[in-house]
This record gives structure tokens, sequence and C-alpha cells, in this order.
């Protein structure tokens, strides 16, 4: 049993920590927005009223927070988890952030005698309900193994692809790889209405094909009914996809398809739809084409 400081309980960390209690850990939350603390209360866990009081006695702490200012204020900030978790606590970020400042983040951590993995998941708000989530898993081999059976508990592969900063690095390849199958599977939806296909007989029987992917899976029927409840933010995805662009160009190579998918999803955000579900995308790649599918 491991006592948990669990901070960002949104649609990811919501049920995540939920699961950690389940797998019987004593888990304390806390949420910018208090009443998103109620499910994690009803599940058997605690609601902290600060920062400083869901790490008080914490072994670990878990973050899931949307961005990096955001992870960096909860860690750095006044009154934050650097200057209130006892010495040697293991800080599990999952949040999806920039990789060089969650190196930065840990050596910072390591300065103040903490231990720190960056731990971005991938799975949408199905992988997180269910605890199926794929965990990319950056930092010492020792710390990634103390996390090894809360990594368990929320997801169903997880990896240790490196240290501090990997995870991360990882997920900004899986955050392109998602944009872009969501961009070509609007692009063949609106194709195949244009077309008059039977759309569920189309979608069906590419699902069963190399066009197969848990994009399709998951998202077709939400573009079918243009239902765009999140899910996972388009704001969150803009945010990833500027991840993308600044690591590329650090690295000294280039995502020209990735490039072209960033301006359709900044292009869905700047229309209004920030708030709406990555498959949004469908609601822009549709109007390219004439199609209206209303705007929220
Ligand atoms: P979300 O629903 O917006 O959850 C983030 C939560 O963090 C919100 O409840 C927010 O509170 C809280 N928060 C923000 N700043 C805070 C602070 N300073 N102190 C305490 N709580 C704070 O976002 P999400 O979809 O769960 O995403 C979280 C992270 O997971 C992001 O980095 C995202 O890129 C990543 N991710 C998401 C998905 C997905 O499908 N949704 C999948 C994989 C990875 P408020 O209620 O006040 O806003």
């Amino acid at each position: 049993m491991t006592t948990i400081g669990f901070i960002g309980l949104g649609i990811m960390g919501g049920p995540m920590a939920r699961h950690l209690v389940a797998a019987g850990h004593e888990v304390t939350g806390f949420n910018r927005s208090p009443e998103k603390t109620r499910p994690l209360v009803d599940a058997g866990g605690r609601a902290a009223g600060s920062v400083a009081e869901a790490v008080d006695g914490a072994d670990v702490v878990a973050l899931m927070l949307p961005d990096s200012p955001d992870v960096e204020a909860v860690l750095d900030g006044e009154d934050g988890v650097f200057a209130t978790a006892k010495p040697g606590t293991l800080v599990i970020d999952f949040s999806t952030i920039r990789p060089d400042v969650a190196r930065d983040l840990a050596e910072r951590a390591a300065a103040r005698g903490l231990r720190m993995i960056d731990a971005p998941v991938s799975g949408g708000q199905a992988g997180a309900e269910n605890a199926t989530l794929s965990i990319m898993v950056g930092g010492k081999a020792d710390d990634v193994g103390a996390a090894r059976p809360l990594l368990d508990a929320v997801g169903r592969t997880v990896v240790h692809v490196g240290p501090i900063g990997s995870g991360q690095t990882v997920k900004a390849a899986n955050q392109l790889i998602v944009a872009g199958n969501i961009a070509l599977l609007a692009e063949a939806l609106v194709f195949l209405q244009a077309h008059g296909a039977d759309l569920p007989a189309a979608v069906e029987v590419l699902g069963g094909g190399l066009a197969g992917s848990a994009v399709l899976t998951q998202k077709a029927q939400k573009m079918l009914d243009a239902d765009y409840t999140p899910g996972f933010r388009i704001d969150l995805h803009h945010k990833d996809m500027g991840i993308v662009a600044d690591a590329a160009r650090a690295a000294g190579v280039v995502t020209p398809v990735g490039a072209l998918v960033a301006q359709l999803v900044a292009a869905t955000r700047a229309a209004g739809d920030g708030g709406s579900d990555h498959s949004a995308l469908h609601r822009t790649i549709a109007g390219l084409s004439g199609e209206a599918t209303g705007r929220p």
C-alpha cells in the first residue's frame, strides 16, 4: 500500500486516481475545481484543499495536468510539491509536457532530494476509465521500478523508454501519429459521404483491414454523429503539436505532414472548437469541402 497525492482530477486523472484506490492505495486528490474530487471521495479516496495538503505524508505524488506551465507551477510554485514533499518522495508526472521541461524539473526535484519520472499516457478517456493505458516511461531504472506497481494499476502497456524526458519524446511521436490518423479518417469520411456510400458499412469493413486503427475504432462514430464532446480536447492536441514542432526543430528533423495537420488543428481551435474532442478536426476538414457540420 502506497500513500499517494494525486493532483489534477480531470478526464484522465479522475479515473486513474480511482483505479489506484481500487488497487488498495491511499489516495488524496487535489484539483483546481474542487467539485472534481467528489468521484474520488465516493470511490474511497480523500479530497485535499491544496497541493500541500495532498502531498502531506505522501510517498508518491502523481500529476495529471494540462500543460508544462501547470506542471511547473504545481511542482515548483509557492507551497508546491518541491517545497512541501518529504525527502525521497517519488514524483510521477503523467501529464503530456515538453521533454526539455520534464528534464529541467527532474533536475530541480533531485536538488531537493526528490525523485521524478515522466510517464505520459495514451489510450484516451476509454483507456483511463478501463485502466488500459499505454504508458511511456522516462527516468532512472530504480525509480521506474518503484513506480511500476502503480503504473500497472492504471495501464496495460507500460514501457520504460529511456532516461527522464524520453517518455515525453515518445508521447510527442504518439500525438503526431494520432493527429495524422484523425485527419485522414475525417477526409475519408467526407470523401465517402460525397459518394453516397453506406458510411457504417464502410467503417466496418475499413476497420478490418490495414486502414483499421484505434483511432478509427474510437473516433469514426463520433464523426458520423457529429458528436464532438471530449474525450481529448483540441486545445490539448494543439499544445501537443507545438511540442512536436519544437522538439523536431531541436533535433534538426522535419515533419511536413505533421506541420500541415498542426495547421488544421489550429484552424479547428481558431474556429471555436478548442474545447471539443479532437475528432472535431472532421468539422474543419468537412468545411474545406463545403460540408457544414455546425459550429459550437
Ligand atoms: P482535463 O480534463 O482538463 O484535466 C486537467 C485537470 O487538471 C483539470 O481538472 C484541471 O482543473 C486540473 N488543474 C489544472 N491546473 C491545476 C492546478 N494548478 N492545480 C490543480 N489542478 C489543476 O485534461 P485531461 O484530458 O485529463 O488531460 C490531462 C493531461 O493528459 C494533458 O497533458 C493531456 O495532454 C494528457 N492526455 C489526455 C488524454 C485524453 O484523452 N483526454 C489522453 C492522453 C493524455 P479544472 O477543472 O479547474 O480545469
